[in-house]
Parts: structure tokens; C-alpha cells; sequence
């Protein structure tokens, strides 16, 4: 259920109804938007009679959410979220902000030299993978921690943030001081147990779409992460599996303004793995810009060719820098900045 607020609903009105949902049995999520304070019930509110809390002193209205996710959806917050990070960086505002880095953490000299240039052509994020879900066993799988320390480094040295992969719950804590942003991968979009945790944490989550996920699954998977407080969730369209073969996946363009009416919540495109060749990456990019993405998220590396994953779809620095002054065209285009 969703009771919202007046405009002018005093502290004192929102802990009595707080507590009268409380006392009903329900799960209460606050929420304090610009115009008025929002209170999501999650539980067993179906057997409840609402009438009673649209009486109480401050409530505008109340209506029960009928679509399966609570707290993902648009009614929890409807002006949007905005995920805020150090620096001034914001996803889900205006600007439309961009992460880019290699697949893999590789070397020192690699992911330095990356920064630089990520830096330069107007980046915020560096990302880079640590932990590697590689589809064979014998394909390289990240470097681990060390590996992380490194990005970290890069990224200080030139003003970006970090946005890292996690694979299981162990690696989250050893993790939390090296990344701004956890990235939970396409194949472990339905990992629950992960999901959970990641909800216990106080740092925002990327979470893209797995590869045979509706976007409901995708916002129920948010829902995991929201519901344990942490709401500070960005989601990530990266392609889907179809029966087309042309492209490594499917981008789903359409899905960028589908979840922005179905959510709150701000949504990434990932052209790199959304299309897995480095001609397409630029068209897909701009595609999703067009279509309202939040932010971009682009696989780069200073050797592309070389690169010891995902090589096929990494762009070239210089191709990466042209993308930038391009996409920046269609943020003006659409009223948005970048
Ligand atoms: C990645 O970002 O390098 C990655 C492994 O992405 P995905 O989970 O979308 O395949
Ligand atoms: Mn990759």
C-alpha cells in the first residue's frame, strides 16, 4: 500500500500514521520527496481496510500498488531518484553520466592509462571488472582485490569513481572501501542471497538485466535490494538473449523508457555487452541516450585488441572520445547535459 502525505503533513502526523501501519503489521518505507512525504506498507496489506489510514490527520490518499514490486515502482517515489556520489556526481538527475573502463582489471599501467583518458574526454566513473563470470573455467577471471586496489588508485589519481562487479556475498566487504558503486552482474541478477545483502549496505548498487530477464523480473530483483533499505539502486539494460545471432545480445532500447514509467529508479545502458561488436557500440550508445538512459556504461582499454576480455566489443580510446562529443549532441537534443 502506498499512503501519501499532504504537502504540509507535520513530523508528528507521519510517526502517528507510521505507527498505525506498524501496529497493522506492515513493513513501513519512508520516503521525503520534494513536495511531500511518501510511506510504502510491504506485507499483508491485502486483508487490510485502507479507509482507515485515509482518515488519519495528514493523509492525502491511499491505494494499495497492484503491480508485484512495492518499492521499485514509480508510486514511491514519483518525481525519481536520485542516486548522489561523492564529488558532486549524481545518476537520475540532468546530467547524463558515463562510466568507462576495460571489461578486466588487468595491469597498473593499464588501468592508469585508462583513467587518464577517461578522464579526459568527460568521464566520471572508471569501471573495471575484479571478480570476472567468465562463461569457461579457463578463461581469465580477474585479478581479485589486488586488482581492485589498483582501479582505485587510477581513479583517485585522476578525480573518477569506482564501479566494480561483485560475484557473492564474501566479496562485499573487502570491497566496500575500494568501490563507490557495486556493479551485480547479468548472471547474477537472480542471485537472491546477494541481492539481500546488498540491501543491508549503505552504498549504491548497479544492477543490470539478465540475459533471458523480463523487466519486471528486473525491477522484482530491485526489489530485493530496496526492500532491506538500500535504495540507492541503479538499473542497467545490457541486452538480452533473442533468437538474432548478428549481435552478441539484443539491446533493448525500449526498455529504457518502459522502466522509467514503471520505476523511480534510474536506468544505465550498456551498448559494450549490449551488443558485443565495437562498430555498434557508438549507434547503440546514442540510441539509449535518445531514449532517456541516465547514464552510459562503455567497455574502453588503451590496447582494445588485446584486451584479455571482451576485446570484440572494446572501444579504441580515440573511438571513445569521438562517442563522447557525439552523445553529448543528443543529451543537448533531448534537454539533458553530459
Ligand atoms: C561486465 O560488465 O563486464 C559484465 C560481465 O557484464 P554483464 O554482467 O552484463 O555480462
Ligand atoms: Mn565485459
Amino acid at each position: 500500500m502506498i499512503v501519501a502525505m499532504q504537502e504540509h503533513a507535520t513530523e508528528e502526523q507521519i510517526d502517528a500514521v507510521i505507527e498505525a501501519m506498524v501496529e497493522a503489521g506492515v513493513g513501513v518505507h519512508r520516503t521525503t520527496g520534494a513536495l511531500q512525504t511518501i510511506l510504502a506498507g510491504v506485507g499483508p496489506t491485502a486483508s487490510l481496510d485502507l479507509s482507515k489510514f485515509e482518515l488519519l490527520p495528514g493523509v492525502e490518499h491511499v491505494h494499495r500498488i497492484s503491480s508485484p514490486y512495492k518499492l521499485a515502482g514509480r508510486g514511491f517515489r514519483p518525481e525519481g531518484t536520485v542516486v548522489e556520489f561523492r564529488n558532486g556526481v549524481k545518476i537520475g538527475g540532468n546530467q547524463v553520466i558515463v562510466m568507462a573502463g576495460p571489461c578486466s582489471i588487468e595491469n597498473r599501467e593499464q588501468i592508469f592509462e585508462t583513467a587518464r583518458r577517461v578522464k579526459e574526454s568527460g568521464g566520471s566513473f572508471l569501471r573495471g571488472g575484479a571478480f570476472k563470470p567468465r562463461s569457461s573455467p579457463y578463461a581469465f577471471q580477474g585479478l581479485g582485490i589486488p586488482g581492485l586496489q589498483l582501479m582505485r588508485e587510477a581513479a583517485e589519481a585522476h578525480g573518477l569513481l569506482v564501479i566494480s562487479e561483485v560475484m557473492e556475498i564474501s566479496q562485499i566487504e573487502p570491497m566496500l572501501p575500494l568501490v563507490d558503486c557495486f556493479q551485480v552482474g547479468a548472471r547474477n541478477m537472480q542471485n537472491f542471497n546477494l541481492l539481500r545483502e546488498l540491501g543491508q549496505v549503505r552504498k549504491p548498487v548497479l544492477l543490470k538485466r539478465g540475459i533471458a530477464a523480463t523487466i519486471e523480473e528486473l525491477l522484482l530483483s530491485a526489489e530485493y535490494i530496496l526492500s532491506g533499505g538500500n535504495y540507492d539502486v541503479i538499473l542497467c539494460e545490457r541486452g538480452i538473449r533473442t533468437y538474432e545471432t548478428a549481435t552478441r545480445n539484443t539491446m533493448d532500447i525500449a526498455a529504457i523508457p518502459v522502466v522509467k514509467k514503471l520505476s523511480h529508479l534510474p536506468i544505465v545502458g550498456d551498448p559494450s555487452h549490449g551488443t558485443g561488436r565495437r562498430d555498434m557500440v557508438a549507434p547503440l550508445a546514442k540510441a539509449a541516450v535518445a531514449a532517456g538512459a541516465d547514464g552510459i556504461l562503455v567497455e574502453v582499454h588503451p590496447n582494445a585488441d588485446k584486451a584479455a576480455s571482451d576485446a570484440a566489443q572494446t572501444l579504441y580510446m580515440e573511438q571513445f572520445d569521438a562517442l563522447m562529443k557525439e552523445m553529448r549532441v543528443v543529451a543537448t537534443a533531448v534537454g539533458r547535459t553530459l
